[in-house]
């Protein structure tokens, strides 16, 4: 049987985070993982470091994806430095299009709110066409105008997960694909992890198996009401230089792919692609960057997000069996960073960062009232 401090479930991004957290400040961890059959939007998401726009109901999510953007290249540059991975992290600002006056009145409204509501922490700045044609030479004609963050930015997922991963081998850490964990026990202090092909021994255990949380929380006194929510991307041929900072639906890679986003559809766990949503999100991609028109779509696929009913992270530490925390989120990129750093050690014994306080499944448990 193998043996570990922490065992982490859950190879995502999520997972893997926090493995490199705990791994770098020297604590024995393993990864268990399910492997290639199991769902991972880790592996097919957009690639986004976001902030602007988020938190409009709960200011401290905002804060919290503020914290996570403002650690991001520090642990970038160190990832690189240790593994030779580079994550192709930049934060350039980022702009979300607008495209009539009426929705861009209604966005300055809302991210003016979320300013007031972080003590201006988070800036923005609205920009009409014209400023914006200063920052994208080629946009369309139909774009009214955009809001503009220094917050946001982006970067690889795939390589961010890769070093990631190489990162925890490098603290001596390990990756074990041992199957789809069915169950966790308890065994005096510590816990058996039941996977497929093999058992571990561990002190303590982080469940960050993203939608494979809701198995396997409720087995260790936690709640996880996660639900999938699928989002298709395409992706063209590389490009010329064409868009030199991220927006919420378009961005171009370091190798100059244009990636085209983002739909949010109810469909259960089908991630497969369906072409009348491409086909819309290919029209919109149009509309921004008309370069795009006669640009080759090399690829598309299907992925399902990590949804807790109200769109926040979960993140609790179970009543009944100390030691034992769940972690999942809808923006594992942008999170990465607070995940490895403020969030790991917290799964260490160190005080809960302030920010995920509202965070516990708690909130799905209010009951309203039954009128008299
Ligand atoms: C289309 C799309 C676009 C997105 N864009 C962005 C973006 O721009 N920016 C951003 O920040 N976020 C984005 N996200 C969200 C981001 O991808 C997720 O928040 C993140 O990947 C979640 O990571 P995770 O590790 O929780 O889950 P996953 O990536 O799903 O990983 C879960 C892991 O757990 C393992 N597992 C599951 N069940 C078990 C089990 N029982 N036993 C063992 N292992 C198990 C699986 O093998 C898998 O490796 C996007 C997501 C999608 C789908």
């Amino acid at each position: 049987m193998q043996q570990c401090d922490f065992a982490v479930i859950g190879g995502g991004l999520v997972g893997s985070a926090i493995a490199y957290g705990l791994a770098s400040q020297g604590h024995q961890v393993s990864i268990v993982d399910e492997g290639d059959v199991s769902y991972r939007a880790s592996r097919g998401n957009f690639g986004l470091v976001w902030v602007q726009g988020k938190g409009q109901e709960i200011p401290l999510y905002s804060q919290w994806s503020m914290r996570s953007a403002s650690l991001w290249s520090a642990l970038s540059q160190e990832l690189a430095e240790l593994t030779g991975v580079t994550t192709q992290h930049h934060n350039p600002g980022g702009v979300h299009l607008c495209y009539s006056q009426a929705e861009l009145t209604s966005r300055e409204a809302d991210l003016k709110a979320l300013a007031r509501a972080t003590n201006q922490q988070f800036q923005f700045n609205m920009l009409d066409h014209d400023q914006l044609r200063e920052l994208i030479p080629e946009i369309g004609e139909s774009v009214t105008g955009a809001s503009w963050s220094s917050w946001d930015g982006h970067a690889n997922p795939l390589y961010l997960l890769r070093a990631l991963q190489a990162g925890v081998g490098f603290h001596g850490g390990s990756l074990l694909p041992v199957g789809r964990v069915k169950r966790i026990r308890r065994n005096g202090e510590s816990y058996i992890i039941e996977g497929g092909q093999e058992t571990i021994l561990a002190g303590r255990v982080i469940l960050a198996a993203g939608l494979g949380n809701r198995e396997l929380a409720p087995q260790v006194g936690l709640d996880a009401p996660l639900v999938p929510n699928r989002g298709e991307i395409l992706v063209t041929e590389r490009m010329r230089p064409l868009l030199n900072l991220p927006t919420t639906y378009l961005r171009q890679t370091g190798e100059g792919s244009m990636l085209m986003g983002d739909s949010h559809e109810d469909v259960g766990f089908n991630d497969g692609t369906e072409t009348p949503i491409l086909a819309q999100i290919a029209q919109r991609a149009v509309r921004a960057l008309p370069a795009l028109a006669t640009t080759r779509v090399v690829r598309s696929w299907g992925a399902l997000r990590v949804m807790t009913p109200d769109g926040y992270p979960l993140y609790q530490a179970s009543e009944s069996h100390p030691g034992v925390f769940v972690a999942c989120c809808h923006s594992g990129v942008t999170l990465a960073a607070a995940h490895a750093k403020c969030l790991a050690p917290w799964f260490a014994g160190a005080e809960a960062p302030a920010e995920i306080s509202p965070f516990t499944a708690e909130r799905f448990h209010v009951q309203t009232p039954v009128p008299a």
